[in-house]
């Protein structure tokens, strides 16, 4: 049976942007500053820094991208503290955390959370009802796979 995730009406999103789709989240969080100010806001250090001198708000800071700033928000994600990610990742350049960046999308399916990888869905889910009520999420089960390779090993 899968277990439930209540949200709460204020949303723990976590927002991250590489380098060449900075602008493009800086322009699109302006565009949604008084909805992002209701709600907790996370981000790796750089996308960080930038949000909080434009949107002028209090941010929890990670480390930068490349030096684990992505494992960390994966981090929290599996222990239940971010409810939303925001994650503007360049289609045309390899990057060199490119295992993390891999990592904590993987991350976000395999917990369930809100996931915008672009402006037009990152516009729908703020414009969600949900965005001010709770929410009940479903967890997946997963406990399947995890019995079945213990049963295959017998
Ligand atoms: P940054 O990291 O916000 O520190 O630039 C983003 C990333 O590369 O994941």
């Amino acid at each position: 049976m899968s277990a439930e995730r209540m949200l709460g009406p204020a949303k723990r999103i976590a927002l991250v942007a590489h380098d060449y789709r900075k602008a493009d989240l800086l322009d699109w969080a302006l565009g949604h500053k008084e909805l992002l100010l209701q709600h907790d806001l996370y981000a790796t250090g750089t996308t960080g820094k930038m949000l909080e001198e434009n949107l002028g708000c209090r941010i929890t800071k990670l480390l930068s991208g490349p030096l684990g700033g992505d494992q960390q928000i994966g981090s929290l994600i599996a222990q239940g503290q971010i409810d939303m990610l925001i994650f503007f990742w360049d289609p045309m350049n390899a990057q060199p955390h490119d295992t993390d960046v891999k990592a904590l999308l993987r991350l976000s399916v395999v917990w369930n959370i809100l996931l915008a990888c672009d402006r037009a869905t990152a516009d729908f889910l703020v414009s969600s009802p949900y965005m001010h009520t709770a929410y009940k999420s479903r967890m997946p089960d997963y406990t399947g796979y995890l019995t079945r390779d213990i049963e295959e090993d017998h």
